[in-house]
């Protein structure tokens, strides 16, 4: 190890982005959350005609609270691996929670550094880096655009 790795908790930045590459490709193979769910109670198909993703969002909301969250669809390793990670992050939450995250989230994909160290995104900071692609910025907000069709202040 030389002392720039020291400095940085043992990972180099080229170290970081594999760390975060193998997260989204970890996602993208063992998708969570892929599945039928009981008591749906909303559920939509929104695609990202750039890139051919197309995601189904399902909900079950008991309570004001994501009693269940899964998703169906195809597409590419990046709006995938988001929703993996989206239905890990939100199952549980209140409602006003996960548009709250899904706030955060948006912020970090149009640049915001502030937005991109927020622990509360858990793994989905690993997507922090596709904000330098814009056009890859729609497949890692297809999930998420599902979630604000559902529930989110327009619904
Ligand atoms: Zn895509």
């Amino acid at each position: 190890m030389n002392n720039r790795q020291a400095a940085h908790d043992g990972l180099n930045d080229a170290e970081l982005s594999q760390l975060y590459q193998e997260v989204i490709l970890d996602h993208y193979r063992r998708p969570r959350n892929k599945r039928d769910i009981e008591d749906t109670t909303h559920t939509v198909t929104m695609n990202n005609p750039l890139c051919g993703d197309v995601i189904d969002l399902l909900l079950s909301v008991k309570g004001g609270r994501i009693a269940d969250i899964s998703f169906k669809g195809k597409g590419c390793s990046i709006s995938l691996a988001s929703a993996s990670m989206m239905t890990e992050r939100l199952k549980g939450k209140s409602v006003d929670e996960a548009l709250a995250l899904s706030g955060t989230f948006t912020e970090m994909l149009h640049g915001d550094p502030a937005a991109a160290e927020a622990t509360e995104l858990g793994d989905l900071r690993a997507l922090a880096g596709v904000s330098k692609f814009p056009v890859r910025v729609k497949c890692a907000l297809l999930a998420w655009n599902c979630l604000q069709e559902l529930v989110g202040p327009d619904a």
